[in-house]
């Protein structure tokens, strides 16, 4: 059995043995509070603080910017609450994800509800938002005037003068995107010093956007939906070593790879979650594991619902323990098994087939952040801002040609039907 099986480590577990313990997703869960549980060896010992000293995630470097960044990053897509940034702190997980439109705004306002308090903590945090639904704007400059609007949005409602990466577009879909007046825009906000660092954001097209950035010279980064799915995909791993060499900072998102039809449970669910829980992991903390094999990922980005959650992902990141080759085959297979339920977001494939219905893979996501994510409000909002006229016909549509062209093959027509019922 594994060094770091679950059940052997929960007898063995004491102080001297948590460095090379903390993987196992028990223990994860018995620090959640800071408190060490007296073991074999000290079987009369109270539940007690010890004061411990919690190990901090590995750090890697965010490109060529010259700083460097936990490996794990806390994706702040449902968190309006004060106590989780505060556990993240402990892990030494300083990088915290948010975008203009994340809980209505409430989750730069909990950043900021926590700058306010602890204003001295704010040199230690690498803090990211993004401009969330500025590339609707009508022009390229309309477009630059939406995304500093919400710059100042974002800067006032997280008590900060500055935010250390802006994400100018919040999910990119094409390259045309990144437009010469937004390229000023960023030498000009720089200079003033309110951004750091700037980059984009995609969940769609995520090869040609990947490649598109590392020939810019003007993209320090890039956050990209990448997992154990997503990196079977050659073209991605051909934008993801792009940019790689090119010193463009990739940070990875949907890191774990959730369904959109993730509450049906298959024979193949069984089958991995039993195979992980044997190896002392959960899957999430395989499938994070997963992404951080790869070493050309600065961070991984995860959204955590509670401490627990958030200790758990700590737990994976910093546990040494490797993915056997096994484990990524299971994984590889898992995923070849499970593909009809994945939206990979190649939407140029759906969306040249029906181009008067360009937003399936939106509709696929926002049905995953209903499901998988239980975000039902977020998904909603979503799928609400679809233009009225294409929503109405989304049942009616014919989607067959698209079905017949999805790699994934996605059974499309239940899926939009099903996003209709639940989002509509
Ligand atoms: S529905 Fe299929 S073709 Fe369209 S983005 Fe998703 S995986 Fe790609």
């Amino acid at each position: 059995m594994e060094s770091n099986n679950l059940n052997d480590n929960r007898n063995k577990f004491n102080r001297r043995s948590f460095l090379k313990n903390v993987g196992a997703a028990g223990l994860a869960s018995v620090l959640a509070s800071g408190t060490v549980q007296g073991g074999p060896n000290e079987p009369n010992a109270p539940a007690k603080s010890q004061g411990l000293k919690f190990p901090k995630v590995p750090r890697r470097k965010l490109g060529k910017t010259g700083v460097d960044v936990p490996c794990l990053s806390l994706g702040c897509n449902r968190l309006d609450n004060q106590i989780i940034l505060r556990s993240a702190l402990k892990w030494g997980i300083n990088y915290w994800d948010t975008a203009n439109s994340y809980v209505g705004g409430e989750s730069e306002l909990n950043i900021g509800k926590f700058l306010s308090k602890s204003p001295e903590l704010r040199k230690d945090l690498f803090i990211v938002s993004k401009a969330s639904g500025a590339w609707k704007a009508s022009t390229p400059q309309a477009v630059v005037d939406e995304v500093e609007k919400r710059l100042q949005t974002s800067l006032e409602r997280m008590n900060t003068t500055y935010i250390d990466m802006y994400y100018g577009v919040h999910g990119l879909s094409e390259p045309a995107q990144l437009t010469d007046q937004l390229k000023q825009w960023v030498i000009k906000t720089k200079k003033r010093g309110v951004i750091r660092f700037f980059g984009f954001s995609t969940h769609t097209n995520m090869a040609q956007n990947l490649s598109a950035a590392a020939k810019l010279g003007w993209i320090d980064a890039v956050m990209a939906s990448y997992n154990f799915r997503l990196m079977q995909d050659n073209e991605i791993q051909a934008g993801i070593e792009a940019c790689h060499k090119a010193g463009v900072a990739v940070i990875a998102m949907k890191t774990l790879g959730i369904r959109t039809d993730h509450k049906v449970e298959t024979e193949e669910d069984k089958k991995i979650v039993g195979r992980f829980l044997q190896r002392g992991f959960t899957p999430t903390q395989a499938n994070i594991k997963a992404v951080l094999a790869d070493e050309r990922i600065s961070s991984a980005c995860v959204g955590v619902n509670n401490v627990a959650d958030m200790t758990s992902n700590a737990a994976a990141a910093i546990d040494k323990t490797e993915l056997s080759q096994e484990d990524t085959t299971a994984l590889k297979e898992y995923a070849q098994a499970t593909c009809s339920g994945y939206c990979a977001g190649c939407a140029h494939i759906c969306n040249s087939t029906l181009p008067s219905v360009p937003y399936i893979s939106d509709i696929m996501r926002y049905l995953m952040y209903y499901n998988g994510y239980g975000d039902r409000n977020g998904a909603r909002e979503l799928f609400a801002q679809i233009p009225a006229n294409i929503r109405n016909r989304l049942l009616s549509t014919d989607y067959s040609t698209a079905e017949a062209r999805c790699p994934q093959q996605l059974p499309i027509t239940r899926l939009v039907a099903e996003a209709v019922t639940k989002l509509a």
